[in-house]
Parts: structure tokens; sequence; C-alpha cells
């Protein structure tokens, strides 16, 4: 077999996982990012299959920065889909779209008292960059008729209903954490409209 034959093949292998075993795919964009899919059990034909779609986010995942709740909402939602079988797909869009050394930056700024949404528009970057098409591709690739979403992001929604993948549900992912996120949620919540519940408050930090 020649290199460019092995290219061919389609990456992807059974991986067993603190989740539960998983099936990871790789699929590299156009721009040469290469994002993952986690499938756990069946979903190809399938309706209503448990997806989330995940931004990375280096700085809470690996190094294990308190400033949001990124790496309790992937592990999460790895556990459920260990669980109930389904899909994470794990895009490569640090910091929303706007790659690492911005996203550091706007932390800089944020030090200093500004909050995420302004923090990014004082660098001049815009709120939210990210982009779910690749999503939608790998789902279609997957065969995964229709999702029931974990988001509590109505952007996200949107985005793969756009990219012809139906949402026939979609229910929010909350999880307990820990109080430096508290101001971060408040202002996704209050400032770019995610669907955390009116009533649900942050717990007060300890
Ligand atoms: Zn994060």
């Amino acid at each position: 077999m020649t290199d460019d034959q092995r290219s061919e093949l389609p990456a992807q292998a059974d991986i067993p996982t603190r989740y539960g075993a998983l099936r990871l795919h790789v699929v590299t964009d156009a721009q040469g990012k290469e994002h993952v899919a986690a499938v756990a059990g069946d979903v190809a034909g399938q309706r209503r299959v448990l997806c989330r779609i995940h931004s990375e986010c280096l700085t809470s995942e690996i190094m294990g920065s308190l400033r949001c709740d990124c790496r309790e909402q992937l592990e999460a939602a790895l556990t459920r889909i260990g669980q109930e079988g389904g899909v994470v797909i794990y895009l490569r869009q640090e910091g929303r779209g706007i790659g690492l050394a911005n996203k550091i930056r706007a932390y800089a700024l944020q030090n200093e008292g500004v909050d995420t949404v302004d923090a990014n528009r004082l660098l001049g970057l815009p709120d939210d960059l990210r982009s779910y098409e690749i999503a939608g591709e790998i789902l279609r690739e997957l065969g995964v008729e229709s999702v029931n979403m974990m988001t509590n992001n109505p952007l996200k929604i949107e985005g793969l209903s756009g990219s012809g993948v139906p949402v026939e549900g979609h229910e929010p992912l909350l999880c307990d954490v820990h109080g430096l996120a508290h101001g971060y949620l408040e202002v996704k919540r209050d400032r770019m409209g995610h669907l955390i519940p009116g009533a649900w408050k942050p717990p007060k930090t300890a």
C-alpha cells in the first residue's frame, strides 16, 4: 500500500475511554484543521441522535482554567453519549473561532474588569466566529437523520439546522460549575442569548 492509498483510508478507530467504547472519526476541513467526532453506539439511519457540538477550549480542557465551563460541558456530554449513545463533535475553533492568542489577549482585558463580549469588541474581534457547517457534514457522513442537541446556545441550533441536519429537539447542558465561571455564564445568558433558564441563577460562590 502506498502513502497516497493510506491517506485515503477513513481515519476512524474504536477506542476504549473512561466514558465507554467510542469510535473516533477524524475529519480534515478545507483549512487543514482536524475535527473529531466521538460516536457511541449505532447512529446511522437514526433520528433524534443525542448530539453535542463542542468547540475546543485548550485553557479549560487542558490547562484546567476556571474561567469557563467548557471542560465540564465536554465531560458531561461524553458521559451522556457513553450511557445513551450519540455523537460528540469536537471542533477545533478555539476561543469562539478567534484563536488561542486572541483569546488570551481577551482574558488579559477581562482581568481588568471588562466582560467577555466587550473584551472581544475592544480587540476588534467578533463575538462569535464559529461555524457549524463542518459539523453538519460530519453528521451527514455518519448517516445521522436528525439530532437532539445538548446545548444552551440558540446559534448552534440555527447553525446546524442551516447546514441541513434537522434539529428535532434540544436540551440544556447545565453543569455544576466552580464559582469563577459564574460571571462568564451570566454574560452568556444576558448578553449572548444562551438558553440558560431565566430562573436558573449560578449558585453563589462559596
Ligand atoms: Zn472554555
